[in-house]
């Protein structure tokens, strides 16, 4: 995830990071705050650095552990950006340029730099560095995650068969989509949301109530999943199930003929509940930025280990002249 705000949002804590948390069960995870990526975008140096101890403490908070997963800065390991380059050199250019996310954002007049264009060489790299066998992504980064494999293969078969894990997506099963409060049909988003759709993982209790309060539903009065007509309660719905762990159609038994207002307050009441000892953490974690630079040091250690065992291989292959040791 890249540090481009104040706080991650609950789509990003519901859609990514709940998943994130089980899957070091079972998986050797690397989690990084891809702050090189940030850098597309113009920033601060300030804000950058900030946002950058944020993100690292909000996945630590939300329940990733360092100690298991490799939790870090991708800039830190500055291995990807070498790595990346490499990828830049066996891109065509009419390749990046068809990439949809960079003709999306050039259409709506963004004003795109180089590093926008080779966006996903630099991811490709951030994968194939580890020998990935599985990325967790949405549907929105399918097309990134083809381009990796494609560029994976195109290096096996011009260098050296085998130097590159060729990934394959983790697609994950039931992973809550969750919706702007203001503009239910609309993604929940840290960049096109207004603050009134958002729900941060930062924002006092009082605000988060406010905005479940506020969120736009319909005319009708009944609590039921229909993500068509009433795309609203859906949201509403999908975020107290995916919190507290009811099922769906439980919680329409539950809230059956009581109205929206009831139903609203309740899951006020859940995501509040679930945000607040997030917020502590999070907070005793940013009151200590040295224990935190020394929690995200320790995974960049852990990181570089593979990411220069990868860049020997790739540095043979390619045919870049070995540096003599002095
Ligand atoms: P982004 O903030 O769009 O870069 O996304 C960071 C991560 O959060 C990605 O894994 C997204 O798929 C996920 N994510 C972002 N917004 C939502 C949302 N509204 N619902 C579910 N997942 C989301």
């Amino acid at each position: 995830m890249q540090p481009t705000s104040d706080s991650l949002h609950l789509g990003n804590y519901l859609g990514a990071l709940l998943n994130w948390v089980q899957l070091q069960d079972e998986f050797d995870a690397y989690y990084f705050v891809a702050d090189l990526h940030a850098l597309t975008v113009p920033t601060d140096p300030a804000v950058l650095r900030h946002r950058t101890r944020v993100t690292a403490a909000q996945f630590i908070a939300g329940g990733v552990d360092p100690l298991r997963s490799a939790v870090f800065c991708q800039s830190h390991v500055t291995e990807h950006a070498e790595l990346g380059w490499v990828m830049n050199c066996l891109t065509a250019e009419g390749e990046a340029r068809r990439m949809t996310q960079f003709k999306d954002k050039v259409a709506k007049g963004h004003n795109a730099n180089v590093g926008l264009l080779t966006y996903p060489m630099l991811m490709a790299a951030d994968i194939l560095m580890y020998d990935a066998v599985y990325v967790p992504v949405g549907e929105d980064q399918r097309q990134h995650l083809e381009i990796t494999r494609d560029l994976a293969e195109r290096f096996n078969t011009r260098y050296a068969a085998d130097t590159l894990v060729v990934p394959q997506p983790y697609i994950l099963k039931g992973s809550a989509k969750i919706m702007d409060l203001t503009d239910p049909n609309a993604k929940m988003s840290g960049s096109t949301s207004p603050d009134k759709g958002l729900i941060l993982l930062s924002d006092p209790d009082a605000r988060i109530a406010k905005k479940i309060r506020s969120a736009v539903t319909d005319t009708e009065a009944e609590v039921r999943f229909d993500p068509e007509t009433k795309a609203g309660i859906s949201n509403l719905l999908v975020i107290h199930s995916a919190l507290s762990g009811t099922p769906i159609p439980e919680l329409e038994a539950r809230f059956a003929g009581q109205g929206y207002g009831v139903f609203k307050n309740e899951v006020a009441a859940v995501v509040v509940e679930a945000v607040t000892p997030f917020r502590t953490r999070m907070s005793e974690l940013l009151d200590d930025p040295a224990e935190l630079d020394r929690l995200i040091a320790m995974g960049a250690d852990r990181a570089r280990e593979v990411a220069q065992a990868t860049m020997a291989r790739v540095r043979a292959a390619v045919g870049l002249l070995p540096a003599a040791r002095l």
